[in-house]
């Protein structure tokens, strides 16, 4: 099992560090090889993405990926910003599925803006479609429109959606669902748009192949207004890019702490990208306390999803807990007042826990 270990700018090589001690402690044969990415690429390569690095990232069986980001750098032209890496790493690998968990330890629910019984206990999964939908549909543009009171110009964004493409991020879902409550809710906006019509269409004859996993139907608007009324009764929710986009953000945030939250990105054949939700943080960057855990969960996702490896997942995830139980905290998730741990030092407790 090779893994490409690319920690990038800010925190990303403080965090990554630790969930790479994790992985060590956890299972030896595991190859880590490490390679520059976003500023740290620019500065090494003058590209945020070195050639060497895509490589290496197409080479190995998953990629662990830490933060891009970097003030020194946010001057440069678009294709040479460090932010340029994690587009062209998608692009290139084909990740156009991604899986963003929004799970709330019990220790942690009243971190949430939602009232701790609400989100106690919340495990959701978002698989939101990464590459289609209206971001990339064609034709978009800016154009003069003619009219009775004189021109103006109007910009336009083609909603498009393939069967195939649709059909691919429902197996995702269904599959993931397989490994949890065997829940589907397909979200999309079927009473007005014609490409939510097809990709309802395709929801409900792909989940055929899937009997043991129960599917239902919700309009974006709908699920939006439930995420904050009752998140618990979610299991997996499967949508489209910009629907996605929206809701996988407004999840997140209900678990109430950005330093938990890992995700996956996904290609055809399981190979992921793994990297917690935040960014490279050059607030806190170099003080050796940002908290490592969503990268430590990102690299439990990467054993469940690319390294087939459920039970090593499941040792992550409960060493964690533990470590929450034992009241052991980074600055991010500490009450007021309270002692906070570094972030090497919570990669030590979460070692010591497994
Ligand atoms: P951010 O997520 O980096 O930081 C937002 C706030 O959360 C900051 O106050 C930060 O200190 C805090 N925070 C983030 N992660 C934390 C952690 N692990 N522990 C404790 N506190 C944490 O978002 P931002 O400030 O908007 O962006 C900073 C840079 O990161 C920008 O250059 C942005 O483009 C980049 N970014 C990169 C990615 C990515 O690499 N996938 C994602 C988002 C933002």
């Amino acid at each position: 099992m090779r893994v490409a270990v690319l920690p990038g700018d800010g925190i990303g090589p403080e965090i990554v560090a630790q969930a790479c001690k994790v992985l060590k402690k956890l299972d030896g044969r595991i190859q880590l090889q490490e390679a520059a990415v976003g500023g740290a690429g620019y500065a090494a390569a003058g590209d945020p993405l070195p050639p060497a690095t895509l490589a290496l990232a197409k080479e190995a069986d998953a990629i662990l990926f830490g933060a891009v980001g970097d003030p020194r750098y946010d001057t440069l032209e678009r294709a040479k910003r460090p932010e340029q890496a994690i587009l062209g790493l998608r692009k290139a690998l084909g990740l156009f599925a991604n899986l963003r968990p929004a799970r709330v330890f019990p220790e942690l629910a009243a971190s949430s803006s939602l009232r701790a019984e609400l989100v106690a206990g919340l495990d959701l999964l978002i698989v939101r479609e990464l590459t289609g939908d209206i971001y990339f549909g064609q034709p978009k543009g800016i154009r003069e429109k003619g009219g009775s009171k004189g021109a103006e110009r109007e910009g336009f964004d083609t909603m498009l959606y393939s069967e195939s493409e649709v059909r691919r991020i429902a197996r995702v879902a269904f599959e993931a669902a397989q490994r949890r409550s065997r829940r589907v809710c397909s979200v999309d906006k079927a009473n007005v748009l014609e490409t939510s019509q097809l990709w309802r269409e395709v929801l409900i004859q792909e989940s055929k192949n899937y009997g043991d996993v129960e599917l239902s139907h919700m309009y974006v608007d709908n699920c939006a207004m439930q995420l904050v009324r009752n998140p618990k009764q979610f299991d997996v929710i499967v949508t489209g890019n910009l629907f996605g986009d929206i809701l996988s953000d407004e999840a997140s945030m209900l678990t109430g702490s950005i330093g938990m939250l890992p995700s996956a990105s996904l290609d055809a054949r399981g190979k992921g990208l793994y990297e917690p939700v935040h960014g490279s943080a050059p607030d806190i960057a170099g003080r050796g306390v940002a908290n490592p855990l969503a990268t430590i969960l990102s690299a439990a996702m990467m054993l469940r999803y690319s390294l087939k490896q459920p039970e090593a997942a499941a040792r992550i995830e409960t060493a964690v807990a533990k470590v929450l139980r034992a009241g052991l905290r980074t600055a991010d998730i500490q009450a007021p007042g309270g002692k906070a741990l570094g972030t090497e030092e919570m990669g030590d407790a979460v070692v010591a826990a497994l």
